[in-house]
C-alpha cells in the first residue's frame, strides 16, 4: 500500500564535538568521512536522512561569555561555527556520491541555501540528504532545540541523536562512575525530574509536547547509523 512505500524520514543531530574527532578546534576529515559513508549508505537502503550539527568544535555562546564576551554575539558565532561543519558533511557525502543541500538559517547565499522548509522537504523526497546550518538563527537557543524543531516542520518520524564516546542515557555519568547504569527506555518526564542528560530542557520540552521520539546511541561505532534506522535496539530510546 501506499504508506509502506513511503520512505521513512529522519533528523540526525551529529554533536560538533564529535566532528573535531577527540577535542580541540575543527574538523577532523576522518571523522566526517566515516559519519558521511554511514549516512549514505542509509540513504542507498531508501531512508530520508536530514541532519543538524552542532557548533561546539568552535564556539559555544555560554562559554564565550563566560570570558567576558557579549552573549548574543558569541552565540552568532557559534551559529557561524555550524556552518563549516555542514560543509563538511556535505563535501564527504558527495564524495560517497551523495547528493546533498545545506539549508542555514542565517543567509549566506554564496555557500548555502536559505532555510525553506517545503523546498527540505522536496530535498529529501528526491534522495538528497539535507543539512540544517546556523542553529535557529536565533541566540539563546542550542541546535539540540533546534534538531527538535526542524524534525517537527519536515516531519520526521525520530529524532537521532548520535553521541560522542557514549552509547546512550545512563543515571549517573559512566565516565565517572563505573556502577552507572544504562536505560533502554526514558519517558520525556523521568528525563527532566532527574535532569538527565539527554539534550537541554527546550528541546526535551518541545519533543515531549509534540510526542516526537528521541533515540540516544553511539554515533561513531560502526553500522550504529544505520541499526538506529532499521529500529534495532540500540541506545536509549525517549518517548512518553
Ligand atoms: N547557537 C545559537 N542558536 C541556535 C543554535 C546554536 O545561539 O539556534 C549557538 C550557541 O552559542 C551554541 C553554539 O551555537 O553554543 C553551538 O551550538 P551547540 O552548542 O548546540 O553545539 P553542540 O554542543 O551540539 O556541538
Amino acid at each position: 500500500d501506499k504508506d509502506s512505500d513511503r520512505s521513512r524520514r529522519f533528523l540526525l543531530k551529529l554533536s560538533g564535538e564529535a566532528f573535531s574527532g577527540g577535542g580541540g578546534l575543527g574538523v577532523d576529515p576522518d571523522v566526517v568521512h566515516k559519519v558521511a559513508r554511514e549516512i549514505a549508505s542509509v540513504v542507498r537502503d531508501g531512508a530520508e536522512i536530514a541532519v543538524v550539527i552542532g557548533g561546539g568544535n568552535f564556539f559555544r555562546g555560554a562559554e564565550l561569555q563566560q570570558r567576558g564576551m557579549d552573549r548574543a554575539r558569541s552565540d552568532y558565532m557559534g551559529m557561524l561555527g555550524t556552518v563549516m561543519n555542514c560543509l563538511a558533511l556535505q563535501d564527504f557525502l558527495e564524495k560517497e556520491g551523495i547528493d546533498s543541500r545545506v539549508q542555514t538559517a542565517i543567509t549566506m547565499g554564496q555557500v548555502a541555501e536559505p532555510y525553506i522548509p517545503l523546498r527540505a522537504i522536496r530535498h529529501l523526497e528526491k534522495g538528497r540528504v539535507v543539512i540544517f546550518g546556523a542553529g535557529m538563527g536565533m541566540p539563546y537557543f542550542s541546535t539540540d532545540t533546534t534538531a527538535a524543531q526542524r524534525a517537527l516542520e519536515i516531519n520526521a518520524e525520530l529524532m537521532l541523536m548520535g553521541k560522542n564516546g557514549v552509547d546512550g542515557v545512563y543515571d549517573s555519568d559512566p565516565a565517572h562512575n563505573s556502577a552507572a547504569v544504562k536505560f533502554d527506555a526514558l519517558e520525556y518526564g523521568e528525563v527532566i525530574t532527574r535532569d538527565l542528560k539527554v539534550a537541554d530542557m527546550t528541546a526535551i520540552t518541545l519533543c515531549r509536547d509534540n510526542k516526537l521520539p528521541i533515540l540516544v546511541f553511539e554515533l561513531l561505532a560502526e553500522g550504529n547509523i544505520a541499526r538506529a534506522v532499521k529500529g534495532e535496539k540500540i541506545g536509549t530510546l525517549v518517548s512518553n
